[in-house]
């Protein structure tokens, strides 16, 4: 045998006993699956399809074919004082899009490049994608970051492609909020983060497109918050980019 031949039959052994001590598994559900499924397996697959592959209104980002719209607002957010511009998702808050996202938040590291590509392509054919300069995650407070380890949505942020923008931390929670869903009203929520935002001393805002960057929008009580305190920074315009919106086909 020649080197190259040993150097592959080295490669085959190693290869069969990784597959044997781990085999593929998806990395939503746990079933088996080849080599070449993509981390998820077909079932997984579909789900994501279904939930991530309807028409929604850019305003609010609920499910709404464009003949529902009336002036580029849907019946939901017909009348509804929003202070982002535009905003962009993968898809709504359920099945396999749900159970990802939720085991993301609980630090399953795997599902990173999942929804950072699903977050990415929601970007990348959104309307507003070469207009945006600077990614601004939305920040979680302190004590909550440092008992998570993490901030998901500056992991989201980072997993995002873009020529020019760079991410911006300058914007913080100065204050803890309450958990948004256990609160009982959509004015409940708004009034649970009214104040809770503030810009750093020195930020690059004024006059700049930004794009706010979340996980999960419900009421959008917490984006909105933090869009009119970006736009009171001096930014020009705000959109919003997450990975799902809750509330709907639950
Ligand atoms: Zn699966
Ligand atoms: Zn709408």
């Amino acid at each position: 045998m020649n080197a190259a031949g040993f150097k592959q039959t080295c490669h085959f052994v190693l290869q069969s006993v990784n597959h044997l001590l781990w085999p593929p598994v998806c990395i939503n559900c746990s079933e088996s699956i080849c080599e070449t499924d993509k981390s998820l397996c077909k079932d997984c697959w579909d789900q994501l399809i279904s939930c991530t592959g309807a028409e929604y209104c850019g305003r609010c980002g609920k499910e709404a074919g464009r003949y529902a719209l009336l002036e580029g607002a849907c019946p939901d957010c017909q009348g509804k004082e929003i202070h982002f511009d535009w905003i962009a998702r993968s898809g709504v808050y359920t099945e396999a899009l749900q159970s990802m996202i939720l085991a993301f938040k609980k630090g399953r590291t795997e599902l990173n490049s999942t929804l950072g590509f699903l977050a990415d392509t929601a970007l990348q054919v959104s309307s507003f994608v070469k207009e945006v300069e600077m990614f601004v995650p939305v920040p979680l407070h302190w004590t909550r970051r440092l008992a998570r380890g993490y901030n998901q949505s500056l992991v989201l942020a980072n997993k995002l492609k873009h020529s020019t923008a760079k991410i911006s931390t300058d914007l913080v929670r100065i204050r803890r909020t309450k958990f948004q869903p256990a609160m009982p009203s959509p004015a409940a929520r708004a009034k649970n983060v009214a104040g809770a935002f503030a810009v750093r001393y020195g930020h690059n805002f004024p006059g700049r497109n930004l794009c706010l960057v979340d996980d999960i929008k419900t009421t959008g009580a917490t984006l909105n918050e933090c869009a009119r305190t970006l736009k009171e920074a001096g930014a020009s315009k705000v959109f919003a980019l997450v990975l799902a919106i809750a509330g709907q086909k639950q």
